[in-house]
């Protein structure tokens, strides 16, 4: 064989990195719809409206009637970890809010158009600003990158179009739009489900009805009813667990032994924020073997509250898996509350059956 010199080591183009970092973070629209939510949460918003296109490939818009953004601040909103949530690491320990790390709207500005309009309070008008790499950008070449002075409400509308326009790999990947917005009708019911007081719509460009929309005063079972229907709606029996010395709180919603369907429905909050857990759904799923016949499941709305020091929500760029001390423990804990809720549900039914 040849033996040829190596190949010299180069450092890849920062381009370049910041597009392989967002795609890491944004893998789908519905990711970046999850962020975009959160934001909007976290900046106190009441109502919050989702528009799409093309399953958000084409167009992903959310204004939400939230604090909105400081003028001054628009020129580094969407540079890398700028964030208003975390100013040291220690922060991290304790950190309360959704997003952490800054990173959300830097990362959709690499693979999508990205434009802002906010409104403070106190602003005498609202301003627009576009997005391009992590900076500021013209709408037209030539044009002034400034944020522009508009009219608008209090709060933020994000509008992020083309998404992966710059990603071709990714952008063909996807199969079907409307794939892509079932996937963004579930998280936005997920959150529809657990924001208490705020009022959520969900609506395709071009259609006149909303897919999604609940308002920011109805309960919880309400709201369950108006994004999963009464069949589920008339089902369901509160839960409470908790324990200081694991330091978590849980409380949810699940469904009596009348109710099973093919496929479990597991909405997860983790410290409000939508978490997948497979230990958790399994362990529910268990719990409810000895309830349902077989091939039967439940559906479970389940908040979950743990001491965030207790906490490692830093364990994927996609903040999809959340880790936490006392696993195993906790998880028995909620399970044991369900399956005394489920065998109380069961023996008053024989009993009203019997008399
Ligand atoms: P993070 O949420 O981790 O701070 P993001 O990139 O998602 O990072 O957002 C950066 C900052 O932009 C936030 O810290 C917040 O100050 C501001 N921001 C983003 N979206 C909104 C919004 N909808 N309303 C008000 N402020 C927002
Ligand atoms: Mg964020």
């Amino acid at each position: 064989s040849v033996v040829t010199a190596p190949r010299r080591i180069q450092a890849l183009d920062q381009d370049v990195t910041n597009k392989i970092a967002a795609g890491e973070i944004i893998v789908a629209p519905v990711h970046a719809l999850k962020e975009l939510i959160e934001n909007a949460v976290d900046a106190g918003s009441t109502s919050l409206e989702v528009l799409v296109k093309e399953g958000g490939l084409k167009l992903l818009q959310i204004t939400d009637n939230g604090h909105g953004i400081n003028k001054d601040d628009l020129p580094i909103l969407c540079e890398r970890f700028t964030t208003s949530k975390l100013k040291a690491f220690e922060d991290l320990m304790s950190i309360s809010t959704y997003g952490f790390r800054g990173e959300a709207l830097a990362s959709i500005s690499h693979i999508a158009h990205l434009s802002v309009t906010t409104k403070t309070k106190d602003s005498t008008c609202a301003y627009r600003a576009r997005y391009e790499g992590g900076r500021l950008a013209p709408a037209k070449p030539g044009q002034s990158a400034d944020p522009k002075p508009v009219a608008g409400r209090q709060g933020t509308q994000i509008t992020v179009e083309d998404l992966f326009y710059n990603v071709p790999t990714r952008r063909r990947a996807f199969r079907s739009a409307s794939e892509e917005y079932n996937k963004i009708l579930d998280m936005v019911g997920r959150y529809a489900v657990h924001c208490d007081g705020v009022a959520f719509s969900c609506k395709k460009h071009g259609e006149a009805g909303t897919t999604i929309s609940t308002q920011s005063a109805s309960s919880t079972v309400d709201r369950i009813r108006q994004i999963y229907g009464g069949t589920v709606a008339n089902e369901v029996i509160e839960f409470k667990s908790a324990n200081e010395q694991w330091g978590f709180k849980a409380n949810g919603w699940t469904t009596n032994a009348n109710y099973h369907v093919k496929k479990t429905t597991l909405l997860l909050f983790i410290n409000h924020r939508s978490v997948e857990s497979t230990n958790i759904r399994k362990a529910i799923e268990s719990t409810y073997s000895t309830f349902l016949p077989k091939g039967g499941h439940p559906f479970t709305y389940l908040t979950l509250e743990i001491d965030p020091q207790r906490v490692d929500v830093n364990v994927h760029p996609t903040k999809r898996e959340v880790n936490f001390l006392n696993e195993d423990e906790i998880i028995d804990a909620i399970c044991n509350t369900i399956r005394i809720k489920l065998a109380n549900v069961d023996t008053s039914r024989t009993f009203t059956t019997q008399t």
